[in-house]
């Protein structure tokens, strides 16, 4: 079953360290079915502390779905974090670099919405920033600590093999 990693990329000004702000953000991503290849119609979300039943008794997964055209069910679940390999790595920017690994059963992520997450992030000058929204894929602020505005801007994600 794949393992896939969501990376992202962004324009990082006066800013770093960029992650879902808590651990058990929700994720939205757009997905379709691995059998007959149709987009599920509605985004789906779910967090790594989400824990649901898989049909058939098959333990628990973050997410559980069925296919809207061939009824198969499909699952997903984040990776277990681990010393080394955290649940979501901070992103430093400029290019694209893995956020967080997830495995997918019966289904693949085809897209990711930023503007679905609050995210946290630190400025260069040490301030915190720990709710921050996208709009549009941007994000700007202003940084009183450094005296320079702050922003995240171009985001972008892609999904890879891990
Ligand atoms: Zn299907």
């Amino acid at each position: 079953m794949p393992k896939l990693a969501l990376q992202i990329s962004a324009q990082l000004t006066n800013v770093q360290k960029l992650r879902p702000a808590t651990d058990d953000a929700a994720l939205m991503m757009r997905v379709k079915c691995s059998s007959c290849h149709e987009e599920h119609k509605k985004e789906v979300s779910f967090s790594p502390l989400d824990e649901v039943d898989v049909q058939g008794g098959k333990g628990k997964a973050n997410f559980v779905m069925s296919c809207q055209f061939c009824k198969r069910p499909a699952s997903a679940n984040f990776e277990t974090p681990t010393a080394k390999a955290p649940l979501y790595q901070p992103y430093d920017g400029p290019d694209f670099a893995t956020l967080c690994v997830l495995e997918f059963r019966g289904m693949e992520p085809v897209g990711f919405v930023f503007e679905h997450t609050t995210w946290r992030a630190v400025s260069e000058a040490g301030a915190a920033f720990a709710e921050l929204e996208f709009e549009d894929g941007e994000w700007t602020d202003y940084d009183e600590k450094g005296g320079c505005e702050v922003s995240v801007m171009e985001v972008e994600a892609r999904w890879v093999r891990a």
